[in-house]
């Protein structure tokens, strides 16, 4: 698959377009929002950049709240954080 083929989504922080693979997404689930590291989870879906600066602001911002039409706890974030930390190689 060429690059320019990929979907491509935009970030709630930044507002960029990119290809999915270089942004988390986060899933609304009727059991509550939660990181959906396969891209697959049914449901409302928000994307950050997988990069701190997005996050933070995505926090501060509280664009997943607005993304997502309900309140996203510090836990998610807290969760994208550290998926941040260990995916980073
Ligand atoms: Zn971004």
């Amino acid at each position: 698959m060429k690059a320019q083929e990929l979907p491509l989504r935009k970030c709630v922080a930044c507002n960029c377009m990119k290809p999915k693979n270089e942004l988390f997404r986060v899933v609304r689930l009727p059991e509550g929002i939660q990181l959906d590291p396969s891209y697959k989870g049914q449901g409302r879906g928000a994307y950050v950049c997988r990069n701190l600066e997005c996050i933070a602001l995505a926090q501060k911002k509280k664009s997943f709240n607005r993304a997502l039409k309900c309140a996203v706890s510090d836990d998610v974030l807290n969760s994208l954080y550290m998926e941040l930390e260990n995916g980073s190689r």
